[in-house]
């Protein structure tokens, strides 16, 4: 049996695996099912990682070390999709694609969540050259020029309000006339002279050559089709937060979940079911960070460790 099971290998789940493995846990195996890294692998440029600071490096390059170090105090890495983690008496069964299922006396779930796509022409071909779900990683590529910005909702009007200290002009589209986000974050959008509200419209194309987008094509209100001339897009339709693994056979999750679909967790990284922990995006109120999501996964190997040390 596993001392500790860890689900995903983004900046939590790496960081849970360093800490279990180098804090003294047997067998500590990461269950990741592409290369580890996550979501910020899909960046072109991180720059907001404490002692990090090397211009024009990826995503990708940055988290090349993170499981070099894992792996170096002993964390293995298995390439499986999880489809299930379960309570099986006093321990956990987590259930994958491809082979038997595998006992651990602790699991930390750290799936993370995935940025909803709106769907646009151009959307994909573009992410991360231009279109972008993340205004604190990217907005500051785009200092004093304009922006375009997709959604009506918390997230997009706080993210359109941050943008605004940063760029000369915010265009925010949404395809309604009211919005979803708290009226008081409407109201403070609507008195920021640089952000301008373009209501009941949709994006239909974002535009641009092989340096980045250029521009991002609307239907207005009446049907006619504009053009802005942007070089960015960031697009806050939603988060689809990656918690599958935590369903039960009968749908219903087995430890608490928010309305948000965000698993309830208390400061150190515990759910509602003993020896389950879980860390990063996929927890309530994760400001959706690296730094947060490593301190996350920290914090719950840790609380693993104890965990451990106290049923033996
Ligand atoms: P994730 O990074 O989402 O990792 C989850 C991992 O779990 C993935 O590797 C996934 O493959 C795996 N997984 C999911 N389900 C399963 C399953 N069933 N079985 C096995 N494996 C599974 N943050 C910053 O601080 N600075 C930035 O500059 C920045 N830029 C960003 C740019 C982009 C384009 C994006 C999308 C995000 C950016 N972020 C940035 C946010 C940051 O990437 C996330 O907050 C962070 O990666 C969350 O880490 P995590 O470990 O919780 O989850
Ligand atoms: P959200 O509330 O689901 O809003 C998504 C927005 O995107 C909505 O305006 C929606 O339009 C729009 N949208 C969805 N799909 C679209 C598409 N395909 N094309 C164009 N527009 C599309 O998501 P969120 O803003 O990320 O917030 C998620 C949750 O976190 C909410 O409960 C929110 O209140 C909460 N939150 C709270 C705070 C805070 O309290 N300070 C901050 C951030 C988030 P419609 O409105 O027309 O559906």
């Amino acid at each position: 049996m596993l001392d500790c099971a860890i689900i995903g290998g983004g900046p939590a789940g790496l960081t849970a695996g360093l800490y279990a493995s180098r804090g003294g846990l047997k067998d500590v195996v990461l269950f990741e099912r592409g290369m580890p890294g996550g979501q910020i692998t899909q960046s072109s440029e991180i720059e907001n990682y404490p002692g990090f600071f090397e211009h024009g490096k990826t995503g990708m390059d940055f988290m090349d070390s993170w499981q070099e170090q894992c792996f170096h105090f002993g964390l293995k890495h298995q390439m499986e999709e999880v489809k299930a983690v379960r309570r099986a008496g006093e321990h956990f069964v987590v259930e994958i694609a491809g082979g038997a299922p595998v006992e651990a006396k602790t699991v930390i779930v750290c799936t993370g969540s995935t940025p909803k796509r709106a769907g646009f022409k151009g959307e994909d071909e573009f992410f991360g050259k231009g279109v972008s779900t993340c205004a604190t990683c990217d907005g500051f590529f785009y200092k004093n020029k304009e922006v375009a910005l997709l959604g009506g909702g918390d997230t997009a009007l706080e993210e359109a309000f941050y943008l605004s200290n940063i760029c000369s002009k915010v265009y925010v589209i949404h395809r309604r006339d009211t919005f979803r986000a708290a009226p008081s974050t409407v109201d403070r959008v609507k008195r920021t002279a640089n952000i301008e509200l373009i209501t009941d419209a949709s994006i239909t194309e974002v535009v641009g050559d092989a340096m980045g987008v250029n521009g991002v094509k609307y239907k207005d209100k009446t049907g006619e089709e504009k053009l802005l001339g942007v070089p960015g897009i960031f697009v806050f339709v939603g988060h689809n937060v990656n918690n599958g693994v935590l369903k039960d056979t009968d749908g219903k999750f087995i430890c608490d979940v928010n309305e948000n679909g965000q698993v309830v967790v208390d400061l150190r990284m515990r759910t509602s079911v003993e020896g389950l922990f879980v860390a990063g995006d996929l927890r309530m109120e994760a400001p959706k960070q690296v730094v947060c999501a490593a301190g996350d996964g920290a914090v719950a190997a840790l609380g693993a460790l104890s965990f451990i040390q106290e049923q033996a």
